[in-house]
C-alpha cells in the first residue's frame, strides 16, 4: 500500500510529493532534517516515538542557523508526526524523516529572501550498522567540518557530504565505519552517530566543541549511565590514540542506537567483544526506547490511540 507523506500542507500519497529539479537546497545544500524512531511494542500494540519534542527543538534550532522559519511549534510537529504514524502504522519500528528545505526554484548562493519549505515520510529502519558481533571502524582521512565552515551542532543536508566521504572511505577500506577527527585532530564522531570510550571505568565522549551533533542518543546515554549506572560521563577533547587504548567503545545514535565497536584501525578494542559497560547500557537503553521502563516513558510519545481496545471493538 502507498504510504502517505505531510507535504506542502498537507497529507498526500507519496508518489504525490514532488520538488522541482529548480529547487535551492538540491542545489546548495540548504536544507536541514530530523531522524526519528518510533518502536513497536507488541505487548501494548502501540508505537512509541521516542524524544520526538527534543528532535523538533533541535531541528528549529538547525533551522535558525540556516536563517529559515519553520512554519509549525514543536507541539504542531509532534501533533504532525503522530498523525503520519498513524496513517502509515503497519505494527513494526517506523523511522521518521522530516526535512525543512530551501524550496524557491532560484539560482543564487544565499541563506536569505528564500522560500522555506516543510515535508515529513516515514519510512522502515533495521540496523543502521548491521555488523553482526559489533562494528570494526576506521579513523577517516577526511576532517570534520568546522563550526566556522558549516556548523555541525546544526543538521543541515550539505554537511551531510562530509559524512559520505568517510563514510564510502571507511566501507572501502573493509570497515564498517569511519570515525572523523577534528582539523586539529582530535576525536569528533562517527559518520552518523556519536562516539563513547570506557577507560578506566570512565565513561568518555568528545565535548559539544568538537564539531560534533549533539545527539539525543547521546544525551539519553549520558542520562542513564549517570541515573541508572551510576557512571558519570566526562565530555572533552579526546586523543586519537585514546581510540586504541581504552578499554570499551561504542557508537551511538538514533539510527545506530548502541552499536559496540570491537576494532579500530586494525586494532582490537578490549578483549574484542561487547564491553562489560556497553553491555549494561544496552541492558537499559532497548526497554527504554519501546516505552517498557515507566520510569522513561515521559520520552515516549504513544502514536496509536487506544491500539488494543480499537482492535477489541472491531
Ligand atoms: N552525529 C551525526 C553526524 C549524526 O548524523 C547523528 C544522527 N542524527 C548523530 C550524531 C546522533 O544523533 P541522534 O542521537 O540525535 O540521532
Amino acid at each position: 500500500m502507498e504510504q502517505t507523506v505531510f507535504f506542502e500542507g498537507a497529507f498526500v500519497p507519496a508518489s504525490q510529493a514532488k520538488v522541482s529539479i529548480m529547487t535551492h537546497a538540491l542545489h546548495y545544500g540548504t536544507a536541514c532534517f530530523e531522524g526519528i524512531r518510533g518502536y513497536w511494542n507488541a505487548q501494548e500494540e502501540q508505537i512509541y516515538i521516542f524524544r520526538m519534542a527534543e528532535h523538533y527543538e533541535r531541528l528549529h534550532r538547525s533551522a535558525n542557523i540556516l536563517m529559515m522559519k519553520l512554519p509549525y511549534t514543536v507541539d504542531e510537529l509532534c501533533d504532525l508526526t503522530v498523525e503520519l504514524v498513524r496513517r502509515n502504522a503497519n505494527r513494526q519500528d517506523v523511522y521518521i524523516r522530516p526535512i525543512v528545505y530551501k524550496s524557491s526554484a532560484i539560482v543564487g548562493v544565499r541563506l536569505h529572501g528564500i522560500d522555506d519549505g516543510f515535508a515529513l515520510y516515514t519510512t522502515f529502519m533495521g540496523k543502521y550498522i548491521p555488523a553482526e558481533g559489533g562494528a570494526r571502524c576506521g579513523v577517516s582521512s577526511w576532517r570534520r567540518v568546522n563550526d566556522n565552515a558549516i556548523p555541525a551542532r546544526g543538521k543541515i543536508t550539505g554537511s551531510y557530504v562530509n559524512s559520505a566521504l568517510a563514510k564510502s572511505e571507511a566501507v572501502a577500506n573493509g570497515f564498517d565505519e569511519a570515525i572523523v577527527l577534528t582539523e586539529e585532530g582530535h576525536v569528533s564522531e562517527g559518520s552518523g552517530e556519536n562516539v563513547f570510550l570506557v577507560s578506566n571505568g570512565h565513561l568518555i565522549t568528545p565535548a559539544p566543541s568538537e564539531n560534533i551533533l549533539v545527539g539525543i542518543t547521546r544525551d539519553t546515554i549520558i542520562r542513564i549511565a549517570r541515573d541508572e549506572l551510576g557512571i558519570p560521563t566526562i565530555e572533552r577533547q579526546v586523543d586519537r590514540t585514546e581510540l586504541y587504548t581504552c578499554d570499551e567503545c561504542f557508537l551511538c545514535g538514533t539510527g545506530a542506537e548502541i552499536t559496540p565497536v570491537v576494532e579500530i584501525d586494525r586494532r582490537v578494542v578490549g578483549d574484542g567483544k561487547t564491553g562489560r559497560v556497553t553491555h549494561a547500557l544496552e541492558e537499559q537503553f532497548y526497554p527504554i526506547v519501546r516505552g517498557e521502563n515507566p520510569k522513561y516513558r515521559h520520552w515516549c510519545t504513544p502514536a496509536l490511540v487506544q491500539a488494543k481496545a480499537t482492535a477489541a471493538s472491531q
